[in-house]
């Protein structure tokens, strides 16, 4: 216990010291730059991914950088890792308008262009009530939650200790190094109480449609699945590797929104449940976080099959609970 004390005391908080970055605020488990007044709210998100992640898993290891803007020059990029932050773009709702509107300036310049910058301006003007009825405004609350998200796909990275790229199967996976369900577990429940609340209101629908694009998967595609953005992020992540100078990178939630054609959402739904199922199942949040370290070093079906956790001891055991417990699940809350 002395030593876990001690080990405990010499994390030092993050900190923006030692950083040449102007608009930068630190709290215990990340920095926040280019925030301004909002500064204050955004660490508040971190600091609560942080106590949620802690619960299930243990102490994040890795403080986070949140980068409001979406863009993360190279320079930057290179400073944040070199002080060992995890680097994490962020657009807020302004951002994403600015961005879609610089997107329309230059398709229709391409367009009109020859025409004369008035024809331009006169194509944008009409354009914009479009736009701004287009794009998805986020509230604050669920902004909040989907950062909280991202921040949590980063703390099981740093958990896990290897990437995507160092995949024992030599695959390239969405998170960590572990397998999708596992980073999209550790995401899910670090999120706020307004998605969590959706998610689980969710449950009973896709608990009992039929197998189509909204039901659930079946346990066993849903443990050794790649994640259903696993290809859009992958393009993402080459695609800001190729423009070099000027790296734009989209968190998972971003690339969701702003690349997404397939249905995520069931899968985040199933990885919610999944974690409730487990804890109530074994009767320990802490359970997440064994489940984790074991992943580490072994497959899931060898946890199962020794696990002191009050788990079935194999998958198709854990499968018939899973059912019984999905039933009773969408009965107590439909
Ligand atoms: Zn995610």
């Amino acid at each position: 216990m002395l030593t876990l004390i001690a080990a405990l005391s010499l994390a030092t908080p993050a900190s923006c010291a030692g950083l040449d970055i102007a608009d930068c605020a630190a709290t215990e488990h990340g920095i926040v730059i280019g925030a301004g007044e909002d500064a204050a709210e955004y660490l508040t998100v971190i600091d609560e991914a942080a106590v949620r992640f802690s619960r299930y898993f243990s102490a994040p290891e890795q403080p986070t950088a949140v980068v409001i803007g979406g863009q993360i020059e190279p320079g930057l990029n290179a400073e944040l890792q070199r002080a060992g932050f995890r680097p994490l773009p962020w657009l807020t709702n302004a951002d994403k308008r600015a961005f879609a509107i610089e997107q329309m300036r230059s398709q229709f310049e391409e367009q009109l262009g020859h025409l004369g910058e008035t024809m331009v301006e006169q194509a944008m003007a009409q354009a914009l009530p479009q736009l701004d009825a287009a794009l998805p405004q986020q509230s604050v609350e669920k902004a909040s939650g989907a950062l909280a998200h991202e921040i949590a796909h980063g703390f099981l990275i740093s958990l896990w200790g290897r990437p995507a790229e160092a995949r024992d199967d030599g695959k390239i996976g969405y998170g960590s190094a572990g397998p999708d369900w596992l980073d999209e577990l550790a995401a899910v429940t670090a999120e706020n109480d307004i998605l969590l609340d959706q998610r689980r209101e969710a449950f009973p629908d896709a608990w009992t449609a039929e197998a189509s694009e909204e039901a659930l998967y079946p346990l066993r595609d849903y443990l050794s699945m790649d994640h259903p953005l696993l290809e859009r992020v992958a393009m993402t992540r080459e695609a800001a590797r190729e423009q070099g100078s000027s790296v734009r990178v989209f968190s998972g939630a971003e690339a969701e929104e702003l690349l997404g054609e397939s249905n995520p959402v069931r899968f985040y739904v199933q990885s919610l449940a999944f974690a409730d199922f487990l804890i109530e199942t074994s009767g320990d949040e802490t359970v997440l976080g064994r489940i984790a370290l074991a992943l580490r070093v072994g497959s899931f079906e060898q946890y199962l099959a020794v696990n002191d956790d009050g788990l079935p001891r194999s998958v198709d055991a854990l499968e018939a609970a899973w059912k019984a417990w999905g039933d009773a699940r969408a009965s107590r809350i439909s």
